[in-house]
């Protein structure tokens, strides 16, 4: 079952921008600036964004449809086929590779075979990318796009300075988020793209999961990367070494976060993962030696 698409908001958001919500699933972002619109991600499926779009064109003013799609991550991307055609599609440069890696088709046949509204799902790449940043000036507002590495290596977050608002997609996440790979340089990488949003010393902060927009997320997110760091600096190697490690009481997501009551256990067991993946990273960013 397709979840249901609604628009929604933040308190003291800027009515220029609109939340476009896919049940529990994920968020994209719309934008209008004076000149043109801009929707940042495409949501699951095609028929998904398809609903979104025409949810937005509901309101009265047509612009043209600039769109972003963050990362190649399915949840954001695979509704570009409804865009294709219409509006042109901008990511990373490094996107690119994400699409050429047999792993992102592989996910499509997996979730295929389990539900069948992505059947009619089509990998759809980019129109226009870039590498280091991207600014669309929009006449009264302004989105930087900022490559922002580490939950993927073609992550980008939008930063919109008129308004001091970061639309962090997944590279500030509720309650953790998730390194790409248990590799040191991926975990600097996602330590240092949160840095980046911390220093932008944001109004709000909007990620696409968790229905949050405080910028207290980021220092959250951060406060955990350094508690792992903190706690496996302390271990000696025969524990390091303990698969288990993950299960042990210290080192259990819940040891880091607090996790609401309400949490689906679906959910909470894909925090559980990512946690994994973040320990797993952790160690061996110690073995090496760095933080
Ligand atoms: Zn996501």
């Amino acid at each position: 079952m397709n979840p249901q698409v609604e628009l929604s908001s933040y308190p003291g958001l800027d009515e220029r921008i609109v939340i476009v919500r896919a049940g529990d699933e994920v968020d994209a972002v719309f934008v209008r600036t004076k000149r043109f619109n801009v929707m940042i991600d495409t949501l699951g499926t095609p028929e998904l964004c398809r609903r979104a779009l025409d949810l937005l064109e509901q309101r009265p003013e047509a612009r043209p449809l600039v769109v972003v799609n963050s990362h190649m991550d399915w949840d954001h991307f695979w509704g570009n086929a409804a865009i294709a055609g219409r509006a042109p599609i901008i990511a990373h440069a490094a996107a690119l590779d994400r699409l050429r890696d047999p792993a992102t088709r592989q996910v499509l046949t997996d979730k295929a075979s389990e539900e069948s509204r992505f059947r009619d799902v089509e990998i759809i790449g980019p129109d226009i990318t870039f590498s280091g940043s991207m600014v669309l000036n929009g006449g009264d507002l302004t989105l930087e796009l900022i490559h922002t590495p580490g939950h993927t290596p073609d992550h980008i977050a939008v930063w919109i300075p008129e308004l001091r608002i970061c639309l962090a997609v997944d590279a500030v996440e509720y309650p953790i988020p998730e390194v790409w790979s248990r590799s040191a340089d991926d975990l600097r990488l996602i330590r240092s793209s949160l840095e980046r949003i911390r220093d932008l010393d944001a109004r709000l902060v909007i990620p696409a999961h968790g229905r949050t927009s405080s910028p207290s997320t980021v220092a959250e997110n951060l406060a955990y990367f350094e508690t792992l760091a903190d706690r496996v600096g302390r271990l000696s190697g025969s524990r390091l070494a303990d698969p288990e490690l993950g299960s042990a009481s210290g080192f259990r997501l819940e040891d880091f976060v607090a996790i609401p009551q309400d949490m689906p256990s679906a959910t909470l067991a894909f925090y559980r993962s990512c946690h994994e993946t973040n320990l797993g990273a952790t160690i061996e960013a110690h073995g090496e030696g760095r933080p």
